[in-house]
């Protein structure tokens, strides 16, 4: 299959060893090395890295940058509300809701009325504690694809937790030890439980701590939270729930907590390989990823007639939009 239908996009990115590059406005978005001029989507290591001269991003973004890396972790900030177009040389670039995290951010970049659009990371499933994704309508749409997969159909993240509310009237004498990452999923599962009725304080890993106080910050509401101090003891007696970040594993549990269930919460405890290389209590199928039919049903919304492939596998999606009016290629083919 030719790539002709990728000129009108070649003439605006290219894809360098820095990352993702616009060439009429001369700036990057999410690159993976230091850049003068970065345009990030949302505040995730892998996308929000430091040391850049100047960073665009929305002021959530920003704020949990800052919180997590440094106030100095760029030369210079310049925030970008929601909505609001800002020309950078000839481009226009605008910012709207991802629904991935707090202040994620799909890059819209238009010039010469070609829209692009870069979402970075995306989800569509219920989060109360962030803007939920906008469709917007554009020529190309950069889609990410971690579930890039048709087997990746992923339950309601209602049905999941209402589990996790089940095994807390089941074993009340355990703590259970919900293993999610600091940034994002720990502040949906917890604004998510409290709208399942459950009120009594949380107790929060320290990196989840910091993360949460931006949240509140931004007015998103997490209830009553305490923070794990650095030397738990036992005596603390702790119940209810406690959320670690998943990549300490199962260590030392057993010394802090005592009795108690681990609770794991990822796209990829859907499937049996997934939960054998994350073993936990109970198996939560939660992502903060778009899954399979979100991102076909996302493509749909966009009418974008080129459908660029990234952060997963494209076959599947190539497949799936053959012979359709959506032309689709590897991010890498640019
Ligand atoms: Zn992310």
């Amino acid at each position: 299959m030719g790539l002709s239908f990728l000129a009108p996009v070649r003439a605006i990115l290219e894809n360098r060893r820095e990352g993702l590059y616009c060439i009429p406005g001369d700036f990057y978005v999410d690159p993976v090395r230091r850049v003068p001029r970065a345009i990030i989507t949302h505040g995730h290591a892998d996308h929000a890295r430091t040391g850049h001269e100047t960073v665009l991003a929305t002021p959530q973004t920003i704020a949990i940058m800052q919180a997590r890396s440094g106030r100095n972790c760029a030369g210079r900030f310049e925030p970008l509300d929601y909505g609001k177009p800002l020309c950078i040389n000839d481009v226009t670039v605008t910012l709207r809701p991802a629904g991935h995290v707090l202040g994620s951010a799909q890059v819209v970049m238009e010039y010469k009325g070609y829209r692009i659009v870069a979402p970075g990371d995306f989800k569509r499933s219920p989060d109360p504690t962030c803007a939920p994704f906008e469709p917007v309508s554009c020529h190309c749409f950069i889609t990410e694809a971690t579930f890039g997969l048709p087997l990746f159909q992923l339950p309601p993240v209602e049905d999941e937790l209402a589990k996790l509310m089940q095994s807390l009237r089941l074993f009340p004498q355990c703590t259970h030890v919900l293993l999610a990452y600091s940034l994002g999923k720990a502040q949906q599962l917890i604004a998510l439980l409290r709208r399942q009725g459950l009120v009594d304080p949380i107790l929060v890993h320290p990196s989840v701590w910091d993360v949460c106080q931006v949240y509140e910050a931004f007015g998103v509401a997490m209830g009553v939270l305490e923070k794990l101090p650095q030397n738990p003891s036992r005596e603390k007696n702790m119940r209810g729930i406690a959320v670690m970040p998943p990549g300490r594993g199962s260590t030392g549990l057993v010394e802090l907590f005592g009795n108690h269930r681990t609770v794991g919460a990822s796209g990829w405890l859907h499937t049996s390989k997934g939960r054998k290389q994350r073993t936990c209590d109970l198996p939560l199928v939660i992502s903060d990823h778009a899954d399979w039919l979100e991102l076909l049903r996302t493509i749909e919304e966009t009418h974008a007639e080129t459908v660029l492939v990234t952060h997963g596998p494209d076959a599947a999606l190539k497949r799936a939009l053959h012979g359709g009016p959506v032309n689709c290629a590897g991010l890498t083919e640019l």
